[in-house]
């Protein structure tokens, strides 16, 4: 078998490579679980030292990786580049706090020495999506490397040259052999990898069936995973609102890496006194976007990473207007069959739609109208997603109440919701759980360890009754 790497742009097929027999799948567990010992006895200092090289290596390299990025998956060569360079920033942060985060925790008392270390878990496997081909996958990296474990990198299939850079940024960054692999497979040889003994731990970015499938399987084996998956999050406007400035970034927000993140603002449910001019701002707003060749500096929207996902995507839009939401613009592909969608928006959704209860990869931005805030909240909530919300007031006591009642993995005020290495992300109900990035995220892929290691020369032992 094997796996192409398509120019969305084009339709062009620029690259293949041959998927891993079971004899070289074989050969790669082998080596990661051979690798597990040495690098966790590894002192961090030298295992955040790799992971500084990776970052200055991204950086050195972020244009020609921005250019492959954007030749395998379509986002424009601007984000491209930014993308690289943060991951950059994502490997600095690691490689300057990770080892602090894993350090052992004292909690002496007269009789005991006693501390919380953060032992690594050992191989973890990463299946990881297309849309942010280097971020889902450094993310993971930076910290699970500078905590000791040893990664297994299935990234999505049609994304096979961004997924070999990654294994090569490693290898030159000085990881020794085993520390971190790609394993090109297919997501039929997910569920056989995980049941592998010695494979310890998973982690998946992508949808909501991979992620119940790769929850299921995981947990026929009792391993520890962390699943990040889908949103369909809300952005929130309030009549007090900055609406220039609410309007604008709301454009910015739905149609960021070509409106296929996993946070990008996806309803949009506004007050009804600011309903109208909101709605014909975010309208021309998303007319206005210069959709075109990605490569170009100044395009704003490229193609999605394939056609068959711009005929889903369309496929959702016409059947929620046959449902009776109304289209303000958009919702037709500009080429039949081809992966050219343009900017969308509806409004009217009717609640069993498509565009009113599943997640739009694309930028089709849904406009609700709420009648005040337990309305908007209401609306907020009523899904069975919940990873990052944005809203937008100037009133304190609305801030608070927006910040404190919508369900979401992280709420943004006045702001567009970005993940940032310092703070946690990950998502509640359908958007998965777990959390990546901060400490937090460092420590899903550790074993949290009590040790108590008894000094005092008196008193007798404990009588262990107790759990
Ligand atoms: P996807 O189809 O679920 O694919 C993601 C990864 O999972 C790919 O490597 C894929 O492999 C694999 N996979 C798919 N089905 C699987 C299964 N049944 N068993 C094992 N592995 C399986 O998702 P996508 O289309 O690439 O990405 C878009 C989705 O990811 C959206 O829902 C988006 O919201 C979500 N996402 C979430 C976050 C977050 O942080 N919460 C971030 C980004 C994206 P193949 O490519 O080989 O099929």
């Amino acid at each position: 078998m094997t796996m192409k790497s398509v120019n969305p742009a084009t339709g062009e097929t620029i690259a293949e490579f041959p998927t891993l027999t079971p004899a070289e799948l074989e050969t790669r567990l082998a080596r990661a679980a051979a690798a597990a010992p040495r690098w966790r006895r590894t002192p961090v200092m030298e295992r955040a030292a790799v992971i500084r090289r990776v970052g200055e290596l991204l950086d050195q390299d972020k244009e020609r990786i921005g250019r492959m990025m954007t030749l395998e998956m379509g986002k424009p060569l601007k984000a491209a580049i930014e993308e690289a360079a943060k991951c950059a920033t994502a490997c600095r942060y690691y490689a300057e706090h990770g080892p602090a985060i894993v350090a052992d925790h004292p909690v002496d008392d007269a009789d005991h020495r006693s501390f919380i270390a953060y032992d690594p878990l050992g191989v973890v496997l990463a299946v990881m999506p297309w849309n942010f081909p280097f971020w889902q996958a450094i993310r993971f990296i930076a910290p699970a490397i500078v905590a000791g474990n040893v990664g297994l990198l299935k990234h999505a299939s049609n994304v096979p040259q961004c997924a070999l850079e990654i294994e090569d940024l490693l290898r030159r960054a000085g990881a020794p052999a085993g520390v971190f692999q790609t394993l090109l497979v297919g997501s039929d040889a997910v569920a056989g990898i995980l049941a592998d003994r010695r494979v310890a731990a998973a982690t998946l970015t992508g949808s909501e069936g991979a992620g119940s499938s790769i929850g299921a399987a995981a947990g026929k084996h009792l391993k520890p995973t962390v699943l990040e998956l889908g949103g369909s999050d809300a952005f929130v406007v309030m009549p007090s609102a900055d609406l220039d400035r609410a309007i604008e970034t709301a454009v910015k927000a739905r149609v960021i890496n070509n409106g296929q993140s996993c946070i990008a603002a996806k309803r949009f449910i506004v007050h009804r006194d600011v309903a109208e001019r909101f709605t014909s701002g975010f309208v021309a707003g998303m007319q206005a976007l210069k959709m075109g060749d990605p490569m170009s500096p100044d395009t704003q929207l490229g193609p999605l990473a394939s056609a068959k996902l711009a005929g889903e995507l369309e496929k959702q839009v016409s059947d929620s207007v046959a449902m009776g939401a109304r289209l303000l613009c958009g919702g037709r592909r500009r080429e039949p069959d081809s992966a050219w969608f343009p900017a969308t928006v509806l409004t009217d959704i009717p609640t069993g739609a498509p565009a009113y209860k599943d997640e739009m990869f694309g930028p089709v931005g849904c406009v609700f109208v709420a009648n005040d805030l337990d309305d908007a909240v209401r609306i907020a909530n009523d899904t069975r997603f919940g990873l990052g919300a944005s809203a937008w007031s100037t009133d304190a006591a609305e801030q608070e109440r927006l910040a404190r009642e919508i369900d979401a993995g992280t709420v943004f005020i006045n702001d567009m919701v970005v993940s940032d290495p310092r703070f946690p992300f990950g998502g509640i109900k359908a958007s998965g759980y777990g959390r990546e990035l901060s400490d937090l995220g460092m420590r899903e892929f550790t074993n949290i360890k009590t040790v108590r290691i008894r000094t005092g020369a008196s008193g007798a032992s404990h009588s262990g009754n107790t759990e």
